[in-house]
């Protein structure tokens, strides 16, 4: 695997991938890398010749300066595992390469920004924005890869490069859950024993409430995890809504059955985000 910092010597090495009309397949990450990013990686395997994977903690999307401050970093770790998995290309720039400038970006994604993550983590898609397209200027990938644990992120994602008028293909790629159904997460590193005991019970109470939603109705099934998190200690709800695929808020029940719940809980001070569809 090859691994570089600077985006001159990347660029270079990828004309000569393209000029030869080899595809490649780009996941960008925050790193600390588990079997999540991997299928990530390769899934792009699978439908590309080059896979590029980035590593970059992206200080324009953290809303909360100490949630950037712990989060988890492990970059020797994280390339070993790259390597192991088949990756290709490692790209691990530092702030600087990214941004050389202070320069401050704005994006209009319209309703999409003004709800769940984007209402309760102002200014984090913006960032998000401005680092992807970045990325995808240095990449220029056919492909790009992203989990549906960030749901909302990956919509996100497709707005932006409409928005660039970029024919880069987005492809949406499954979540990993651990054993006991916790989906795979970098932060789940920053849990104790106890919290991360806690936190398992986050996609067994998301499984009930679709169960109730489906057969008793929506309003209940948020009752219902309201309920449950208010009687676990150190755990706080934040949001746990019924969508339909655009995430707009259901209320009809009858629309339920394709319908995605979105759910966002602190477990102490760290912040998990899951969501299960429905059909
Ligand atoms: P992150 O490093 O958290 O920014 O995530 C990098 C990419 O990996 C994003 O596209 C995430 O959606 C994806 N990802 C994170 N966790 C998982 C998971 N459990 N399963 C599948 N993809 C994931």
């Amino acid at each position: 695997m090859l691994i570089f910092t600077k985006i001159a010597e990347l660029r270079a090495f990828l004309k000569g991938i393209k000029d030869v009309n080899q595809s490649v397949g780009f996941v960008p990450t925050m790193g600390a890398l588990h079997n999540g990013h991997i299928s990530l990686i390769s899934i792009s395997k699978k439908a590309c010749n080059i896979t590029v994977c980035s590593i970059f903690v992206n200080p324009t999307q953290f809303n909360d300066k100490a949630d950037l401050k712990r989060y988890p970093r492990m970059p020797e770790k994280d390339a070993a595992f790259l390597e192991k998995a088949g990756c290709d290309v490692l790209f691990m720039p530092s702030v600087e390469e990214i941004y050389p400038t202070e320069k401050k970006e704005t994006y209009d994604f319209g309703y999409l920004n003004t709800v769940l993550e984007g209402k309760y983590r102002p200014g984090h898609f913006n960032g998000v924005a401005q680092v992807v397209k970045r990325l995808f200027e240095i990449v220029a990938p056919d492909k790009a890869f992203f989990g549906s644990k960030d749901y909302q992120q990956v919509m996100i994602i497709k707005a932006l490069v409409k928005q660039m008028n970029s024919n880069i293909e987005i492809v949406n790629c499954p979540i990993l859950r651990e054993a006991d159904g916790l989906a795979m997460s970098s932060r789940n590193t920053l849990l104790s024993k106890e919290e991360r005991e806690i936190a398992s019970l986050v996609p067994k109470i998301m499984q009930e409430a679709k169960q109730i939603a489906l057969t008793t109705g929506i309003h209940e099934a948020k009752q219902f995890v309201s309920n449950e998190i208010l009687k676990i200690p150190d755990m706080k709800l934040e949001y746990y809504e019924i969508c339909d695929a655009d995430l707009n808020e259901l209320t009809d029940t009858k629309q339920v059955k394709n319908a995605i719940a979105l759910i966002a809980v602190f477990v102490g001070k760290i912040r998990l985000i899951d969501n299960i569809m429905f059909n």
